[in-house]
């Protein structure tokens, strides 16, 4: 039998926002000392009270408009209850039946096309402490618990049931990593858990429209770990079924090394959390002109702007698609086409230009110290300059390469290196005429094969000025004039 898989994948969001979610405590922990950012109300002593942290209800709805939700104008926080080491409070204030956003959607690209995944909700809850499980190995097993991530922003987006592969889970949480980076919202680093995603997977003979029982992977710390531990999980409910067996609704981690998903609780140990409002919050009104005003500030996506550079600087798709994998690599490209001379090649010609220098030797110079644009020394104004010292022939393409590593290396001016260096093309045809008839002198064979009909021989005589001018030479000036001294000893 041949069977259809269902995944639907809750994706936990630490938001980007100064403070924590219900008190004036810093948010920015991920390098602090343990428990230097806490205060009575997120270590949850009694009689302390919550107040809503106003920027992450904001970025909540910021991140339901892109995602095309709707923003209910009355929304409230609840108790979750559960008893937990890591729970100051002994219960989360999360949201259950109101949440601020609903029924919105996020086109992935696929094989072959575009597919909508329904979005069934996004809302905002606060994250809990962490624990560290001592000693990794010998000695007497304890527990330490740092407080400075509770009551941290965590948005949660669910999606529903919609993906029907390994491969559409992965292209729906790089969709969603890249408009969260975009938005700004979050830091969405997957290793530093910014960005945790618990996948649901079901199978069912294909044609059933009826779900199968589904199970619940934790513990991924990568979209490559969220990839393995569905193809994993896909192919055990397969072989449960085809033995005669029945799925068990259970929660399963991911054990990395391993390569495999295992039971960590199932349904009947599963939690009733005894949901009900805050009685400590207000209820949330949303304003209609409040969510205007932040779709008008909804900045351009991926995916919009990747069909914008294909069609106001008529990249091919493969470019654009790089150049907009992150939102500084795009603005980055965006600088530097700005920096285009008047006088210089049409806004194409130096977008692909720009393009070409970004993705190519600039790449490879940064994944070679292992650096993002953002960190690179070499700016929008650098970039710009080199091209146009190419295109006004200062610099010949294999000169540029040499400033640009350079520039790369110092942080200087291609111009000013160009300038120290004596870097610069020789165009003075004196001086190229001199190497050419030392060339035509040391290399008699070549001569006599050019005379003897060889053409190509002049290929050779012309790199061997290039040599002798050290690769200064304008290609075209030497080819001139290796030419003509040849003619001219023909005549001879
Ligand atoms: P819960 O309240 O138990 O978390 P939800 O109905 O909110 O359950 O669903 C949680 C996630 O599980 C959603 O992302 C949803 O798309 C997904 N999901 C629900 N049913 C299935 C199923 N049969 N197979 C795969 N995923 C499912
Ligand atoms: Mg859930
Ligand atoms: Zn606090």
């Amino acid at each position: 039998m041949k069977y259809e898989t269902v995944i639907g994948l809750e994706v936990h969001v630490q938001l980007q926002t100064r403070s924590k979610m219900f008190c004036g405590c810093s948010a920015s922990y991920q390098y602090a000392q343990p428990n230097t950012h806490v205060c009575p109300v997120c270590l949850g002593l009694p009689g302390s009270l919550p107040v809503i942290n106003k920027r992450a209800v904001e970025y909540t709805i910021m991140t339901g408009l892109a995602l095309g939700c709707r923003i209910p104008e009355y929304s409230k926080f609840d108790r979750k209850n559960y008893p937990y080491p890591d729970l100051m409070k002994g219960y989360q204030i999360s949201q259950y039946d109101l949440p601020l956003a609903e029924d919105g959607a996020l086109e992935i690209e696929i094989e072959g096309g575009r597919k909508s995944i329904g979005v069934d909700r996004v809302h905002l809850e606060e994250d809990a402490a962490k624990l560290f499980h001592l000693p990794d190995g010998q000695g007497e097993p304890h527990s330490l618990v740092d407080v400075n991530r509770a009551g941290s922003p965590l948005m949660e987006v669910v999606s529903a049931p919609d993906m029907r592969s390994p491969e559409e889970a992965r292209a729906y949480l790089t969709t969603l990593h890249s408009i969260m980076q975009y938005l700004g919202v979050s830091a969405g680093n997957m290793q530093d858990g910014n960005f945790r995603c618990d996948a649901n997977v079901s199978i069912r003979p294909e044609g059933s429209s009826e779900y199968g029982t589904r199970t619940e992977i934790k513990n991924m710390n990568s979209f490559r770990s969220v990839f393995l531990a569905l193809e994993h999980e896909v192919d055990r409910q397969r072989r449960i079924l085809e033995d005669g067996g029945r799925v068990t609704q259970e929660t399963r981690g991911w054990v990395e090394e391993r390569g495999v998903t295992v039971s960590q609780r199932s349904k009947e140990h599963a939690h009733d959390y005894r949901y009900f409002p805050e009685p400590d919050l207000p209820p949330v009104m949303i304003g209609g002109e409040w969510v205007e005003e932040i779709q008008r500030r909804l900045p351009e996506l991926a995916g919009q702007r990747k069909a914008r550079f294909m069609e106001q600087y008529g990249l091919p798709l493969y470019d654009a698609d790089l150049l907009t994998g992150t939102r500084a690599l795009a603005e980055y490209f965006e600088e530097a086409v700005a920096l285009r001379p008047a006088d210089g090649p049409s806004s194409q010609l130096y977008a692909k230009n720009v393009s070409n220098w970004m993705l190519g030797d600039l790449s490879r110079l940064m994944n070679l110290d292992n650096i993002s644009i953002g960190e690179t020394r070499v700016t929008p104004q650098h970039l710009a300059e080199l091209l146009n010292l190419v295109d006004d022939g200062t610099l010949s393409n294999t000169l540029a390469k040499t400033v640009l590593e350079e520039a790369f290396a110092s942080g200087q001016e291609p111009g000013k290196i160009v300038d120290q260096k004596g870097l610069s093309q020789i165009s003075d045809s004196s001086v190229v005429d001199a190497a050419v008839s030392q060339a035509l002198a040391e290399n008699p064979k070549a001569v006599a094969d050019f005379m003897s009909g060889k053409e190509t021989a002049s290929r050779f005589l012309v790199g061997q000025v290039m040599k002798l001018t050290r690769g200064q030479a304008k290609p075209d000036l030497v080819q001139e004039l290796v030419l003509s001294a040849l003619e001219k000893a023909r005549d001879v």
